[in-house]
């Protein structure tokens, strides 16, 4: 038994009922084994991220007996975009408009639009995937207008500081922008912040998903 899932289910479920708003959990799986990922599901978690999709493929095939829903959260090349389009139920890292024409074109007609979020560099950090704040809104329009995408909203990996304060600044700000964004769009719902260090904070300031690999699957033996 996996006491860590009762607990950490049990916390995001305490700080969404403190927010007042449901809060989806996303399980990150990167580096872990399709069987850790297999025990997980057995316990009712049906949600799972992937950073990247050469990597999340051979798992996908071996539990496709699940029915699991697969979400990119890693930065996605332009060379990827088929394979994104084809194997995964959301996209949650896409950061300029370049991937809108090929994910919509490789999207098959048989599957759902696929669900994107937009990940936003929320610290203005250098080395970060991630679109400025100030691009979202024409990001969201090219979205919008493709047919075999679904704009669901924002996705944002705040600088990891060691001050709690600064984090959650950055979360709040995100909410101020998915707001903004909510006011064009009005059909988004999903504002993906927060991971196993300080995703009860995410949720306090609006996030409605939250990623969470170490604190679920415990340490990653390499970095992601
Ligand atoms: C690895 C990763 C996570 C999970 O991080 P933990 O600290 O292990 O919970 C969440 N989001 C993204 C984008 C990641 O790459």
């Amino acid at each position: 038994m996996n006491l860590s899932y009762a607990q950490i289910r049990a916390r995001v479920d305490a700080a969404a009922q403190a927010a007042g708003h449901p809060v989806r959990l996303l399980a990150v799986s990167k580096t872990k084994a399709a069987a850790a990922v297999r025990e997980l599901a057995a316990m009712g978690q049906l949600a799972f991220g992937e950073n990247y999709v050469q990597e999340a493929t051979p798992k996908q095939r071996e539990l496709t007996d699940l029915g699991l829903e697969w979400h990119l959260i890693g930065p996605l090349q332009s060379n990827k975009c088929r394979d994104a389009a084809l194997h995964f139920d959301w996209l949650q890292s896409l950061d300029r408009e370049k991937l809108v024409e090929p994910l919509n074109r490789f999207r098959p007609d048989a599957m759902p639009a696929l669900n994107v979020l937009i990940q936003v560099n929320i610290d203005g950090e250098a080395s970060k995937s991630g679109c400025a704040p100030d691009a979202i809104p024409l990001l969201a329009r090219a979205i919008a207008r493709a047919p075999r995408l679904r704009l669901r909203g924002l996705m944002a990996i705040p600088e990891p500081n060691p001050d709690p304060v600064h984090r959650r600044n950055a979360f709040d700000r995100m909410h101020r922008l998915f707001d903004a964004l909510q006011n064009a769009h009005p059909a988004i719902d999903t504002l993906s912040m927060g991971m196993s260090d300080d995703f009860e904070s995410a949720i306090a300031a609006g996030a409605t998903m939250v990623r969470i690999g170490t604190a679920l699957f415990g340490a990653r033996a390499r970095v992601p």
